[in-house]
């Protein structure tokens, strides 16, 4: 039997600042599984800063979402009409799913999650998620943090930030987070143990606090942001210090880049090394990554928050909600 749905479609391209103007919800009757496919009620939607960039027309690792077509993002869902073999009734699924309540989808484009007691099925949007792996091989692959160096993490009271820090102290380093609001800094040193909390928000300047809280640089830079804040970081990086580029969320609204002071100089001088890199140049390893966070969960070395917001038709409003700094945690909707 076919159903209708309710899904968000992108209405427009966003010129700089992205606003609810760019979705609009409609109405669309979908027709009857197919062959190897399934019928999904989405249950928990993610919303991420990377799809800011696919709101653009431009060529990039992922395409570009398409004007009058449905915005898609990580999901779970609940099987409730099949024709595959492989999946039943009631199975519990996570892939990419349309931002739609009900979507038709490809068996091929999901997995079953194995529900259990000690881990909650969002972690797998999560800490389990793309957000977990990007903290996971980011930090460790790229930054490599060695026992006592210092860690400085921008947004890092969100989904990624919040995990890479937290690796890093399992890695025994000194762990500095730079995030916004006092509400947030609180968070990492009282909940997340990070060891300091830089709020740039109340802050103008944070080379200052920078200087003071690492008397001996930093070793390890993961950059979640980018901008003026960066060029701050910049500064005190050490001797062979690491920068794991992993966004720039600080210049995703911007129609054209400012070319700033170029920090060039203090690269070379020491001798830093800035690598770029997209988690899904890892795949062939989520599965093995997967298991250490999961183990690091259950072992209770990494907290996981999700900031659940209620009803399909808040998804604009969460999304735009993490380049306002509206999340701790992960930013999920609950469908
Ligand atoms: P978050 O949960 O960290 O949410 C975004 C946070 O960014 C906000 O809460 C806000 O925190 C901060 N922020 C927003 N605008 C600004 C600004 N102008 N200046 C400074 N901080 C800002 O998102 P994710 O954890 O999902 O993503 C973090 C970064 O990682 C993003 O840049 C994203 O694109 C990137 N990413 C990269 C991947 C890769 O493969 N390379 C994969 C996944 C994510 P605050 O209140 O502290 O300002």
């Amino acid at each position: 039997m076919s159903r209708s749905t309710k899904k968000f479609i992108l209405k427009s391209r966003p010129s700089g600042e992205v606003s609810s103007e760019n979705f609009e919800l409609v109405e669309e009757r979908l027709p009857d599984v197919e062959t190897g496919h399934l019928l999904i009620k989405t249950h928990y939607l993610s919303v991420d800063p990377y799809m800011r960039n696919r709101m653009n027309n431009v060529e990039s690792y992922v395409s570009p979402f398409e004007v009058g077509s449905a915005l898609s993002g990580d999901g779970i869902g609940e099987v409730i009409a099949t024709e595959s073999l492989n999946f039943e009734i009631g199975d519990i699924v996570v892939g990419t799913l349309p931002w739609q309540q009900f979507a038709l989808i490809d068996e091929k484009k999901v997995e079953k999650i194995q529900l259990e007691e000690t881990i909650s099925p969002t972690a797998y949007l999560s800490v389990l998620g793309l957000t977990g792996l990007t903290a996971y091989f980011g930090l460790l692959d790229i930054g490599e943090p060695k026992t006592g160096e210092t860690v400085v993490i921008s947004a890092a009271a969100g989904a990624v930030g919040s995990v890479a820090g937290q690796i890093a102290k399992i890695k025994e380093c000194k762990t500095i987070g730079i995030a916004g609001g006092e509400e947030k800094c609180h968070y990492l040193i009282k909940n997340l143990q990070f060891n300091e909390a830089i709020d740039y928000k109340s802050t103008p300047n944070i080379r200052k606090p920078l200087r003071k809280l690492c008397p001996e640089r930093v070793d390890v830079y993961f950059d979640n942001v980018g901008g003026d804040l960066s060029d701050a970081v910049f500064y005190m990086l050490n001797n062979h210090a690491r920068i794991v580029l992993c966004g720039q969320i600080a210049l995703y609204n911007l129609n054209r880049l400012s070319i700033g002071p170029r920090m060039y100089p203090q690269f070379l001088v020491r001798r830093v090394r800035m690598q770029g890199f997209i988690v899904y140049d890892y795949a062939a390893q989520f599965s093995e990554a997967r298991n250490q966070l999961k183990q690091w969960v259950l072992d209770k070395k990494i907290k996981y928050d999700e900031n659940i917001i209620e009803g399909f038709e808040k998804l604009p409003e969460a999304f735009l909600g993490l380049f306002k700094g509206e999340n701790i945690g992960k930013q999920l909707v609950k469908v």
